[in-house]
């Protein structure tokens, strides 16, 4: 099933997000985590991909286990490092495994020393843009309610942004970000430069302490209001009142967000299910 028609059909829409194994014994953790999650009422689940291509195969795998659940599964897919000729031998596979939906991202340069680029992608939109011409998939794209890192400030980001919807992205997950605020100012300003294409919000539940330094990074800097430091400060000492805490403040989020008229939730679940079930069994009658 292709994520726009649940977009056109359903309001809001809950998806969740999980990533593939970083070796291949852990792929069966992994497919427990998917199967889990598919017991939930999630309208689609997300499989990121790593950089560099550096998880081409599992990304491929977890996406048809996903598919295998019942639910739609849409597949992370980066350009940057990768020659046209790997993009395609990439798509195919997708579409091999009945995986109609790609969510298309530029990617950032993995760390390896020596890397050297092959220059055949800049900017997303490109991969949007080839990817709809196989006519095949339903495509979304990424957006940054805070500015991407890369951009100069978020007027211009947002320009940008109007590029990929106009190449033929179908809808739009945002990076997380904590703040609220944040995201209706994103909105009105994207709306009012054109921009018409559903937005689902990306909510990461603070889990564990140890977390706190990769959401910083993976975030881009998300701003972080003083009530989710407070949090943080009080409980990081005690995991089991972090992870408590952590939960009610997504679900707090994800509230505020629905009563906002938001299109969809998207949650980075970190493949724990059981975190996404416990924030899903408080709020299952706001979806
Ligand atoms: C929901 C989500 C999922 C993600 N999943 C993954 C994943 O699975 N694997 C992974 O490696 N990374 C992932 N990322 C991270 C992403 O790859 C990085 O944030 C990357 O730096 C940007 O990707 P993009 O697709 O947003 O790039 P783009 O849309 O190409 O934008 C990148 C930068 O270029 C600028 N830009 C775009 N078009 C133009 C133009 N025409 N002229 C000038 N400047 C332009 C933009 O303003 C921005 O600053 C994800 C991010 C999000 C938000």
């Amino acid at each position: 099933m292709k994520i726009r028609d649940i977009f056109e059909n359903k309001r809001p829409v809950l998806s969740f997000e999980v990533f593939p194994p970083k070796r291949e014994a852990g792929f069966e953790s992994v497919r427990k985590t998917v199967q889990e999650l598919s017991k939930l009422p999630v309208d689609y689940m997300s499989v990121t991909y790593g950089a560099g291509g550096s998880t081409s195969k599992t990304t491929v795998e977890v996406a048809e286990e996903i598919q295998k659940s019942g639910v739609p599964a849409l597949a992370h897919l980066t350009c940057i490092s990768s020659t046209k000729n790997e993009v395609q031998t990439q798509v195919e596979k997708l579409k091999e495994c009945g995986v109609e939906n790609i969510l298309a991202l530029r990617g950032d340069y993995p760390n390896i020393e020596g890397f050297v680029p092959p220059n055949e992608y800049r900017y997303a939109s490109e991969l949007i843009e080839d990817i709809k011409k196989t006519g095949d998939f339903c495509v979304g794209a990424a957006c940054y309610p805070e500015c991407h890192p890369d951009c100069d400030n978020l007027a211009n980001d947002i320009e940008h942004l109007k590029i990929k919807q106009d190449c033929g992205a179908d809808f739009l997950v945002t990076q997380m970000f904590f703040d609220n605020e944040a995201f209706y100012n994103f909105r009105n300003k994207a709306v009012q430069k054109g921009v018409t294409i559903p937005i689902t919000t990306g909510i990461m539940p603070l889990t564990n302490a140890g977390q706190i330094e990769k959401m910083c990074i993976l975030s881009g800097g998300a701003s972080m209001p003083a009530k989710f430091t407070r949090m943080i400060g009080k409980y990081q000492d005690s995991p089991e009142a972090l992870k408590q805490a952590g939960i009610a403040y997504a679900v707090d989020q994800i509230i505020d967000l629905l009563s906002n008229d938001v299109r969809g939730v998207h949650i980075y679940t970190m493949n724990k299910p059981d975190v996404a079930e416990k924030i899903v069994g408080v709020i299952n009658y706001l979806f």
